[in-house]
């Protein structure tokens, strides 16, 4: 292939999990992929190397001073321009030299440069689950008015996905789908008793059994709002009614999700848990790409287990699914309130067990209206991120654990 005919790649949250697993893949294919932009939050040297190794026509650092900081150190020589802040990410995605966008920062933080590469028309691949879950309406519109390809990445999304027909357009249709099961680890504390649970430190939340992963996602999979987010995810993603979703308890995470049709049939997507395997398919798409990652061995894995969910020990699920019901922003709201109740766990202001506290605390006390604007999702965003941190002032220090109280 020449090099004209290279897909250019803006890899969006370049320094997280999900961005260097994206450059991996990229690295495998040189052939065929080409960089045009790397951002990371503040992480200089990481993305420094980065730029090293890809020669991005872009590098996008959120702060001014980071971004200062990455522009001292490159080479007199080298091909990279570093821009800064959403502004930056915005250039990097909808620069008509871009043909895909890897969203993967974490975060609502995402969210704008989502929308932008949906309105823009790229092949959106779409990691950072929060923005679909902050503003499903706003990005699927987007997505339908600028002719963008939306393909999830989330390994459960990318399963479905999978195993949905497609359409004429090679959209996801859902001719025969009687179900979709979600399927779920369970986390790190599956079997664990609530009082356990609330003994729980941010070291142990984050130990996943099966994912190596980013922090807060980390957590997410330990209370179970990873699943309920990827419920409002699938929801949107798929256009699909709350009562077409099940979540199933798979904890070898062997199969990453499964699609029930009428007829009795459940195709399921099976693969060791690496997140190479969704990324190497949402580039390849609609083609097959080596990944790295090591063929599946049954024989090894010997045992598929299932059990339902317990929203008794955890109520995220729940809550996530009553954002659903409720409609609106409060999807927005759940999600704004569920990061500041991550962030305060992992810097130990609060319990785990007081996650789903600071949430309901935050959707009980807000009004829900339609969102119509990226200015509402942001708002709604922004009043719910105030009333989670007042909940998490009011249970501080009373809840924290034993080393800070
Ligand atoms: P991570 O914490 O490892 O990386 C996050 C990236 O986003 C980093 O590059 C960081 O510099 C950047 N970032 C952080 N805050 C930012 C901000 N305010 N503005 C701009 N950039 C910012 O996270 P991750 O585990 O790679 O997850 C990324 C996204 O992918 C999340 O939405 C997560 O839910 C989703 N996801 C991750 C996995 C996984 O296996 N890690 C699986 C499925 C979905
Ligand atoms: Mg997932």
């Amino acid at each position: 292939m020449a090099v004209d005919d290279l897909r250019m790649v803006s890899v969006l949250g370049s320094t997280g999990s999900i961005g260097v697993s994206t450059l991996d893949v990229i690295a495998r294919h040189p052939d065929r992929f080409g960089v045009f932009a790397l951002s990371a939050n503040a992480a200089v040297e990481t993305l420094l190397a980065q730029c090293l190794a890809f020669e991005p026509r872009y590098a996008v650092m959120m702060a001014a001073d980071a971004a200062q900081a990455l522009r001292q150190q490159l080479p007199a020589h080298s091909p990279t321009q570093v821009l800064w802040g959403q502004e930056g990410l915005i250039r990097a995605v909808t620069a008509p030299q871009v043909d895909t966008v890897m969203a993967a920062i974490v975060g609502a933080a995402g969210l704008p440069s989502a929308l932008a590469a949906a309105e823009a028309g790229k092949t959106l691949l779409l990691a950072n689950k929060e923005s679909l879950v902050m503003g499903g309406q706003l990005l699927m519109q987007a997505v339908h008015r600028g002719g963008a390809r939306l393909l999830p990445i989330d390994s459960e999304h990318n399963a479905i996905f999978q195993c949905l027909p497609v359409d004429e357009a090679g959209r996801p249709g859902r001719g025969g789908v009687s179900k979709v099961l979600l399927t779920a680890s369970g986390g790190p504390f599956r079997t664990w008793s609530a009082a356990q649970m609330r003994e729980a430190t941010p070291d142990q939340a984050c130990a996943h059994p099966n994912w190596s992963m980013g922090r807060k996602i980390s957590v997410d999979s330990a209370s179970l709002m990873n699943k309920g987010l990827e419920f409002i995810e699938a929801c949107w993603m798929f256009d699909l009614g709350a009562q077409m979703i099940d979540v199933v308890v798979h904890p070898q995470s062997i199969i990453h999700s499964m699609v029930q049709y009428l007829d009795g049939s459940v195709l399921a997507q099976l693969g060791n848990p690496d997140m190479r395997t969704p990324i190497a398919y949402g580039l390849g798409w609609p083609q097959r790409l080596g990944s790295g990652v090591a063929p599946l061995d049954l024989v090894a894995a010997a045992r598929l287990d299932f059990e339902a969910p317990d929203e008794g020990r955890f109520p995220c699920l729940r809550l996530a699914r009553e954002a659903v019901q409720r409609g609106g922003t409060a999807m927005a709201v759940c999600n704004a309130a569920n990061e500041v109740a991550v962030a305060a766990f992992l810097d130990e202001q609060i319990r785990f067990t007081d996650i789903p506290l600071v949430i309901e605390r935050a959707l009980e006390s807000v009004d829900i209206v339609e969102p119509n604007t990226l200015a509402v999702v942001e708002a709604a965003d922004a009043r719910a991120r105030q009333l989670a941190r007042e909940a998490v002032g009011g249970l501080y220090p009373r809840h924290a654990p034993a080393s800070r109280a």
